[in-house]
């Protein structure tokens, strides 16, 4: 069964190229709304935790070490069909198959690189929600 909310971050990336305020604009368009919302930066012990699911996968040091380079904004977002339409509006994970106006196509410049994270799962969407945000923090 789908839920309504998904989880992302803008990444270091993004954030380095000033694209903050033009993503959130772009995701409240399509209709979510921001549940919660936080502007920070991961370690690289924090980064190797939440992306502990691709461990085995080579990139995960680079991953791990990107994410970490830099400030990120996470959030929470509600929509009908969240992660699915998340995942639809910011394209492809390379940014070189990212369809036309998707977020990816318009602000990632690289795959690891790719401007913003989206969850690929409900169950992760929740997961990862809870990796940032106490329920304090979610209006
Ligand atoms: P996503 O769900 O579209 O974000 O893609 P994945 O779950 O497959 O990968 C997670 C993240 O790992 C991606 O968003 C990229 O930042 C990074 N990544 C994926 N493939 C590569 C790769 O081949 N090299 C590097 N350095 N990073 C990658």
């Amino acid at each position: 069964m789908s839920t309504n909310r998904t989880f992302t971050m803008i990444k270091p990336d993004a954030v380095a190229n000033g694209h903050i305020g033009a993503i959130i604009n772009d995701i409240t368009a399509a209709g979510f709304k921001i549940i919660a919302l936080k502007y920070t930066k991961l370690t690289d012990e924090t980064a190797g935790k939440f992306y502990e699911i691709h461990k085995a996968r080579p990139f995960y040091a680079d991953l791990v070490s990107f994410m970490s380079s830099g400030p990120i904004v996470a959030a929470i977002l509600e929509k009908d069909n969240a992660v699915e339409d998340f995942r639809t509006l910011i394209g492809a994970t390379n940014p070189a198959d990212a369809a036309e106006g998707t977020i990816r196509q318009k602000y990632a410049k690289s795959i690891d690189a790719n401007a913003v994270h989206g969850s690929d799962s409900d169950e992760n969407a929740a997961i990862e929600g809870d990796f940032f945000f106490t329920a304090a923090e979610r209006f």
